[in-house]
């Protein structure tokens, strides 16, 4: 499968390059309110990226997103990828009590239904929404296969809510999109749903990743408060050393003076 990671790929190359596939025409501005995750509704949203939280505040998110696509169900199916939950990254971020917010694709959270189900009965858990397949919104996004029509960005998004509501009980606040592409027009479709688009403003990622030591070090030099950091929740072959990152980063952050909470708690301060 010459797609291979493409996702994951997808999601290292743009983050590198995040600021230039900023929805056109919306500069980055800092959030200094946003909806919770019970209370989202389409005049609360902001039809544009948001990248980070206001900076007066001691508090990060970290979140992490849960890719999984046809292409790594084949995978994982012929048994050339482990299954596609990183269970040593959820078990630090547990056994630390850090708060984190789950990006899932629609497919992760109905294939791996009894982790989803414990993430969302740990209040340290905010779950969102990270797009059905993790098919790409624009024509052209690092190789993803395009999605289509909007008819089939709606559902996307729906039938991926769905699956989390179910699990938690609450409407989703938040929604990212993979190898984060989306044009003007894609962002006010998600606000319409009442979905927050939500990037990042530290580049460095877990993508691919073997130096754990490098990656969290990096990502610390970039971490400001009110920082978004991007992770990745599926593991191995495509983000195979996040539990060794979360173990230098999230100590790192405390002596930083940085507390990592929930993306809602994030940007409602
Ligand atoms: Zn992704």
């Amino acid at each position: 499968m010459k797609r291979t990671g493409a996702g994951l790929i997808a999601a290292a190359v743009a983050v590198t390059v995040g600021c230039s596939i900023q929805s056109q025409g919306s500069p980055e501005s800092e959030s200094s309110s946003s909806p919770s995750a019970t209370t989202a509704t389409s005049s609360a949203v902001k039809a544009r990226a948001i990248r980070n939280g206001p900076r007066n505040v001691n508090a990060v998110a970290i979140t992490l997103d849960a890719d999984y696509s046809p292409s790594a169900q084949a995978h994982v199916a012929a048994g050339t990828y482990p299954k596609q939950v990183n269970q040593d990254a959820i078990d630090v971020l547990t056994e630390t009590k850090t708060p984190a917010t789950v990006f899932a694709t629609g497919m992760w959270a109905t294939t791996y239904q009894k982790e989803l189900a414990k993430l969302a009965a740990n209040p340290n858990f905010e779950l969102a929404n990270h797009t059905w397949n993790h098919d790409a919104w624009t024509k052209t996004c690092y190789g993803l296969p395009y999605i289509g029509s909007d008819q089939a960005k709606h559902e996307s998004l729906q039938q991926t809510n769905r699956a989390i509501t179910q699990a938690t009980g609450k409407a989703v606040a938040y929604v990212r999109m993979p190898g984060l592409c989306q044009n003007h027009s894609d962002v006010k479709l998600m606000a319409s749903e009442g979905l927050q688009l939500v990037n990042t403003d530290v580049p460095t990622t877990d993508a691919f990743a073997t130096s754990p030591s490098a990656v969290a070090k990096s990502m610390l030099k970039q971490v400001k408060p009110g920082s978004i950091l991007l992770m990745h929740l599926n593991g191995a072959p495509n983000a195979p050393v996040t539990a060794a990152i979360l173990k230098v980063l999230i100590p790192g952050l405390k002596a930083k003076g940085l507390t990592p909470v929930t993306l809602s708690t994030l940007l409602k301060k």
